[in-house]
């Protein structure tokens, strides 16, 4: 396939293997991938197996639903059992576990009105269809997602819509990496910088970390020689003790990133507090709608008391998260947690590192 196969190239990706091998001349380079499209992409490639042990893989926080902190889910769950909400939602938020398991999909089966989206759009529809309830939209997702929300609740203004409203949950992804790699907790030789995201923030979004860390950070597309060149790069950084920021996407990605989804987020957002999951609150790393569209904040237009939130039993998702636990060290993974039976939001995500790393064995194997 055109545009598709050149980046799949197996005679260039393993000429690329082997030459990073060399490049680490027996040492181990641990690097971290923010991004949990990166995550499945390694395993779906293989690449974790390929690279060992010169170059070590760990998974980040780069997975928008599992970072949804579990107080942030017990205020969507009380919100959709409210009988005038009808609450719009894409699939993948629908089994991720608040406290005491709790799920949309749960409070769906109790008679709450949550309903299945594609596209914010859709949620825009919804309203239009149904003038009689307010329609919330979960604004989960980073960088990425947020400008199509802005978009949309600038088009329900233009249209004159008033029912319809954001719940926002979303994340600004440069503070949680700083979080990690300020913490200590994990030592790191390198970052792959997400590529989406990128997109949007640019990839001189991610200067602090050579600047701050003394670590290098490389964008990378999602095909395998994307992210072979990105590991490349990454490993003669480390080798030379010369970090800096290095675009190994730029057939999508500009340093100065998306000026225009910029701007939406500017006029629809205001920078706040974010909660992650794992990572706890992080001062600069939230959305919150700007006081133009307050009456269409659901933060704002329900003030709901939640319980104080509990994780579920025995999740480590957390660790998981912050690169502190590989997924397979976690007591529950495969067993009491699987796909099928998940236990925490890494197993249920399709962006997931632990349904990466059940799914994939060799991703477990690295
Ligand atoms: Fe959470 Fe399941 Fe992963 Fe354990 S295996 S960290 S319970 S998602």
């Amino acid at each position: 396939m055109k545009y598709i196969d050149e980046y799949r190239d197996p005679t260039k990706a393993q000429q690329l293997v082997a030459q990073i091998k060399c490049l680490a001349h027996g040492r181990r380079v641990r690097l971290m991938e923010f991004c949990g499209g990166h995550t499945h992409a390694i395993g779906r490639y293989g690449l974790g197996r390929l690279l060992a042990p010169e170059v070590e893989l760990l998974s980040g926080p780069g997975c928008p639903v599992c970072v949804t902190s579990a107080s942030d889910l017990d205020y969507a769950i009380a919100l959709a059992g409210l009988p005038d909400v009808l609450l719009a939602t894409f699939g993948d938020m629908l089994r991720v576990p608040g406290s005491r398991g709790r799920t949309l999909q749960h409070a769906r089966g109790e008679g709450a009105d949550v309903r299945l989206i594609y596209s914010p759009l859709d949620a825009l529809a919804l309203a239009e269809a149904h003038p009689e309830r307010r329609v919330v939209l979960l604004g989960v997702g980073f960088e990425t997602t947020a400008p199509g929300m802005a978009a949309t609740l600038l088009q329900a203004e233009a249209q004159g819509v008033p029912n319809l409203a954001l719940l926002s949950l979303h994340k600004l992804t440069p503070p949680a990496m700083r979080a990690i790699l300020g913490s200590g907790e994990i030592q790191l030789d390198g970052v792959i910088g997400p590529g989406h995201v990128s997109t949007v923030t640019g990839s001189e979004a991610w200067r602090f970390v050579p600047d701050e860390f003394g670590v290098g950070v490389a964008v990378s597309g999602f095909e395998p020689l994307d992210m072979l060149q990105a590991i490349y790069a990454l490993v003669q950084m480390a080798v030379s003790g010369e970090p800096r920021v290095e675009n190994s996407y730029a057939r999508g990605v500009q340093p100065e990133g998306n000026r225009a989804a910029q701007a939406l987020l500017a006029r629809c957002f205001v920078v706040d507090e974010g909660e992650w999951r794992g990572l706890g609150r992080l001062p600069a790393s939230g959305l919150r709608l700007a006081e133009a569209l307050r009456q269409r904040d659901a933060r704002a237009l329900y003030d709901l008391a939640v319980a104080p939130a509990a994780e579920p039993a025995g999740c480590r998702c957390g660790d998981v998260l912050r690169g502190a636990l590989r997924p397979e060290a976690c007591p529950l993974f495969g067993t009491a947690c699987t796909p099928r039976n998940p236990v925490g939001p890494c197993m249920v995500s399709a962006e997931g590192s632990c349904a990466a790393h059940y799914r994939y064995a060799e991703v477990a194997e690295r």
